[in-house]
């Protein structure tokens, strides 16, 4: 597969079933919904990368055209780390809401996992900390840029 190119539909499809296994485990559509929109929002931030990068928005097709191709010579994708992980399980249980935390882990956990596995990237590349050290820089990252 190319980089950066585990598809919408296929995110849709999983957390949809991870979210009906949420579902049958606690029979709560808030928890369903939680881990929903957490396995399909993340990636809300390639839509922050476009903006940052291309100092515009774009019509969906366009903007994923874009990443499809990886264009960019940045790619930060904030919402796209395993460090996240024990921050919302910090802050779920903080809060007093380690069910909502645990549903919303369900769904993070496994859209980054997917990612990691279907994109054949660095092993690394789906830690922050890991595309800081490397300036964010797409080149650095072996995300490489493609011509037409
Ligand atoms: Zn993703």
């Amino acid at each position: 597969m190319d980089p950066l190119s585990m598809r919408p539909r296929g995110h849709l499809i999983i957390s949809t079933a991870v979210s009906a296994g949420v579902y049958a485990a606690s029979r709560s559509w808030t928890l369903t919904s939680l881990s929903w929109i957490a396995g399909v929002l993340i990636d809300v931030d390639h839509v922050l990368d476009y903006l940052v990068t291309q100092k515009r928005l774009d019509p969906y097709p366009m903007m994923f055209k874009h990443f499809d191709r990886q264009r960019s010579k940045k790619c930060y994708l904030w919402l796209h780390g395993f460090e996240w992980i024990p921050v919302i399980g910090l802050l779920s249980w903080t809060l007093g809401q380690p069910l909502a935390g645990s549903a919303i882990l369900m769904g993070y956990s496994q859209h980054l996992l997917l990612d990691q596995w279907a994109n054949g990237l660095h092993p690394l590349f789906y830690f922050l900390t890991f595309r800081a050290a490397n300036g964010f820089e797409a080149e650095k990252l072996g995300v490489l840029e493609k011509p037409d």
